[in-house]
């Protein structure tokens, strides 16, 4: 994980953890690392050992989960990937389909700006590593072809448990939704054990369910480009509440920022945006979402968020005008004033 994602993790951690200390005996942390981030499960009014079980579990599922589905060491995705590059039919991994099909769903929602297969595209700009990514950015000939390829979510299809890609440009990474697909998975699991109030917060990006005591949940948005807090939200009863920043995994060559999320359009880095934060239900469709529209940027964010089912967005553009529909508006209690927003129609 990048530096600055832990730090987000560190700061919603502190924001919490301060807004709980009148009764700190009533929460419970677990945190862990995993998908590359810090894992922070909160679970309010709670026994000790419940508790102590109910995290055990999360770990161990998240584990799992991030296994599983790595973009590029060796596991279930990384297999899935070799056997579609083949373009024949292979029976398709319980491990992996849900979620799949949940990426191919989101993808064809988001009109492909939210685009799973586009693989190849992330590994060429050098992301796809545990190091720090690092320039030059690649040859433009080559996104080039790999964006005339085309790779699309309908390239590939599903029959009786089976797998079958046409399109040798098709590679599956998950990165813009596995995180949000996983909490929802950590929740379903929370809830069956009878734990009705909780976080389940991945570097910043989090759903939580229930109430702190009283009070609802309060989180802080990051000021993509300071330091601090930009503005304060309430959630409500089950909501999730996503950003895709282009600070959280980037280089600098000439003077020019490079960040982990591409524009399937034309290969590059997408440049509209440096931050959007979305709230939604369920975590996997905010985690989309927010990637999405990243992509969309200013012009096109509103048609977007309307065809994902969206009702509250909050888009930072490259000048630092602050885009939102207006019940995002309702809701949000900035820092200090921003210096200019945009509202939207509603949603
Ligand atoms: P983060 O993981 O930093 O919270 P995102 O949810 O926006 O941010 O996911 C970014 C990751 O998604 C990238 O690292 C990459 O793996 C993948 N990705 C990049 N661009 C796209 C895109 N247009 N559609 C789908 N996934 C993308
Ligand atoms: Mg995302």
């Amino acid at each position: 994980m990048s530096a600055s994602s832990f730090r987000t993790g560190l700061l919603l951690c502190l924001l919490l953890v301060s807004g709980c200390s009148q009764s700190p005996e009533l929460v419970r942390h677990r945190q862990f690392f995993a998908l590359g981030t810090l894992i922070d499960i909160t679970m309010y009014d709670i026994d000790g050992a419940a508790a102590e079980q109910a995290g055990l579990e999360l770990e161990q599922l998240f584990m799992r989960m991030h296994a599983d589905w790595h973009a590029w060491q060796p596991g279930i995705l990384q297999e899935t990937n070799r056997r579609l590059a083949t373009l024949e039919d292979f029976p398709a991994d319980p491990a992996l389909l849900p979620l799949l099909d949940e990426a191919n769903r989101l993808s064809r929602l988001s009109d492909e700006l939210f685009n799973p297969v586009i693989g190849k595209l992330i590994a060429l700009w050098g992301f796809h590593s545990d190091e720090r990514p690092d320039g030059p950015p690649p040859d433009n000939n080559r996104i080039l072809e790999l964006v005339a390829q085309q790779p699309s979510v309908t390239d590939v299809t599903l029959h009786d448990g089976h797998l079958r890609n046409g399109n040798p440009a098709v590679r599956y990474d998950l990165g813009g939704v596995a995180k949000g697909y996983a909490i929802d998975r950590g929740i379903e699991r929370l809830r069956a054990r009878g734990i009705d109030h909780a976080i389940i917060n991945a570097g910043g990006d989090l759903r939580a369910i229930g109430r702190h005591g009283e009070r609802p949940w309060h989180i802080g948005i990051r000021d993509p480009r300071g330091p601090g807090v930009l503005a304060a939200i309430e959630l409500g009863d089950d909501e999730s509440i996503f950003t895709s920043g282009d600070y959280e995994r980037f280089f600098d060559h000439d003077n020019q920022r490079y960040h982990h999320i591409i524009d399937p359009r034309n290969g590059y880095p997408a440049d509209s945006a440096t931050s959007v934060t979305v709230i939604h239900t369920d975590a996997a469709t905010a985690d989309a979402a927010a990637t999405a529209l990243f992509v969309a940027g200013p012009e096109l964010w509103q048609t977007v968020a309307r065809r994902m089912g969206i009702r509250y967005v909050l888009l930072i553009d490259r000048n630092g005008t602050i885009h939102m529909n207006p019940a995002m508006q309702q809701r949000v209690r900035f820092d200090t004033e921003p210096a200019a927003i945009s509202l939207g129609e509603p949603l």
